[in-house]
């Protein structure tokens, strides 16, 4: 049955491009389901290349008046999005939690979050500086401009349904840019909605369009166009690299945030309640699907055992059911492969000598839920501490030195986020230096903020969203050389 909402038209079931709510060419729709009880929520168009060079096409006809207008302007048109989002909060909410799964006061948190990145780049629009530099040359000035790079595309992940999509589309409007996004074939009622609301702020025809469908059609439409100057990614690794390939031979500019393998680090003189409650807030939100959960616990020989006991109650306290129902803090997993993943990483850890001390199977609510666990007795050569999990399960290593911790820590291909909880105060600042990851929450587990910058080194991408550094992913530098 679909959502029952305050505002029914917050529901789409059309895609929209070029101002238009239209259905595909041939008229073919994909369903979207509640992965909570697999019924069918609505139906989105399923469209392919040639819907999306109309969205190409729109993009490029709005970019010379969208550019032009004064960034005061386009950030008063933002600002507006933002307060529609928070004026619509609870419907959104509903609407993510049908249709990906997470707690209802999650989805709540993330409508906020989300929108908090349209607020500050609604405000970074006004900021957008250049640089007059001091010449070498007695008859020439030297002065550097910014100016928006031109028609972007983004493609996001069914995670963050709401947050992933703001996280692109508002710096690039901030910045005069246009811009195409492909959601998540799981999650694309969430798009849609804020596609609705941005459309009722003021954002013109063409600017932000919505194409849901086929990720290969409409990715290679997008990928392969001359006139995308910029694609925007969050996805898995893999993709991040079929789609730095596609982009290659038009030489586009990327942002790509991809998979994480976070280290979570508890050293002898953590705060132990402290790391416990980090420990869930990072490995069981979203039932573990986020590319910053913990993906792997290090904890120091000393309190290895107080932690694991501590963990282990705590999560066996998780409230485990549908979204919906008050109190529910570990929601069902995206789809079938999504559990099928976990299962086998949870397998071959047991297989090779690993404990479960809390959860370790299917649970008994059936369909795609996942007991929340705890493992013990995990070691580097296991799976699950070289892949990442995106599921509800903590695996924990024991170390002994801090040296090995932090060799564990960085023996990864991924430097997204990492973790450590201590308390002596020079440890804190060596190991913050010797961990390589974009991010480091160091005695917290919650580190997301519009304000600052998010985003990985090594495999898990480049560049940053948020912070003053996300609005110049969508901006160009210009230098001129005045005589
Ligand atoms: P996840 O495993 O989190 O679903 P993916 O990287 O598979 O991550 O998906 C992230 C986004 O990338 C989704 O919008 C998905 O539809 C899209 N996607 C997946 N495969 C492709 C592809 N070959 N080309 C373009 N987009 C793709």
């Amino acid at each position: 049955s679909p959502p029952t909402l305050n505002d029914p038209t917050l529901l789409r079931e059309r895609m929209l491009i070029d101002g238009h709510w239209c259905a595909a060419d041939d008229g073919r729709m994909a369903d979207v389901t509640d992965p909570a009880t697999g019924e069918r929520l609505a139906r989105v168009p399923d469209a392919g290349a040639a819907e999306t060079a109309r969205a190409i096409a729109a993009a490029e006809a709005a970019f010379p008046a969208w550019r032009g207008r004064t960034a005061e302007e386009r950030g008063r048109i933002l600002r507006r999005w933002f307060e529609l989002m928070l004026q619509h909060q609870d419907d959104l909410a509903l609407l993510m939690t049908r249709e990906q799964g997470k707690p209802l006061a999650e989805a709540r948190g993330e409508i906020a979050y989300a929108a908090s990145y349209i607020e500050w780049f609604a405000e970074e629009a006004r900021r957008v500086y250049g640089e007059v530099i001091p010449s070498p040359w007695p008859d020439k000035r030297i002065v550097v401009t910014r100016e928006p790079v031109g028609v972007c595309a983004a493609i996001t992940p069914w995670n963050f349904p709401a947050a992933m999509i703001t996280r692109k589309v508002a710096p690039a409007l901030a910045a005069g840019c246009t811009i195409i996004v492909k959601p998540a074939m799981q999650t694309p009622l969430s798009a849609l909605a804020m596609a609705e609301l941005a459309l009722r702020a003021g954002v013109p025809a063409g600017v932000f369009s919505v194409v849901t469908g086929s990720a290969t059609a409409i990715g290679g439409a997008l990928t392969a166009s001359p006139v995308v100057r910029k694609l925007s990614f969050t996805g898995s690794t893999g993709i991040g690299r079929l789609l730095a390939a596609q982009c290659a031979p038009t030489l586009k500019k990327m942002s790509l945030e991809l998979g994480g393998n976070a280290p979570f680090i508890v050293f002898d003189d953590a705060d132990l309640d402290a790391a416990v409650q980090g420990a869930l807030a990072s490995k069981y939100r979203n039932s573990g699907q986020t590319c910053v959960c913990a993906n792997r616990l290090l904890v120091q020989a000393g309190v290895h055992e107080a932690f694991a006991d501590r963990l282990s109650a705590a999560v066996a306290a998780l409230p485990v059911g549908n979204g919906l129902e008050p109190g529910v803090a570990q929601g069902p997993l995206i789809d079938l492969a999504a559990l099928e993943k976990v299962e086998a990483l949870v397998g071959d850890a047991l297989a090779r000598g690993a404990t479960a001390t809390v959860g370790g199977a299917r649970h008994a609510l059936g369909g795609t839920w996942w007991q929340p666990t705890v493992l013990t007795g995990v070691t580097p050569d296991m799976r699950i501490a070289q892949e990442e999990i995106f599921g509800p399960v903590a695996p924990l290593l024991r170390f002994e030195t801090e040296a090995e911790a932090i060799a564990l820590a960085n023996a990864s291909e991924s430097g997204l986020a990492a973790y450590f909880y201590a308390g002596n105060v020079q440890r804190v600042w060596r190991v913050a230096a010797a961990i390589e990851a974009g991010m480091v929450g160091i005695n917290t587990g919650v580190i997301s903020t519009a304000v600052a910058p998010f985003g990985g080194i090594k495999q898990s991408g480049m560049g940053r969203e948020g912070s003053l550094l996300g609005i110049h992913e969508y901006l160009d530098t210009k230098y001129l050389c005045m005589a």
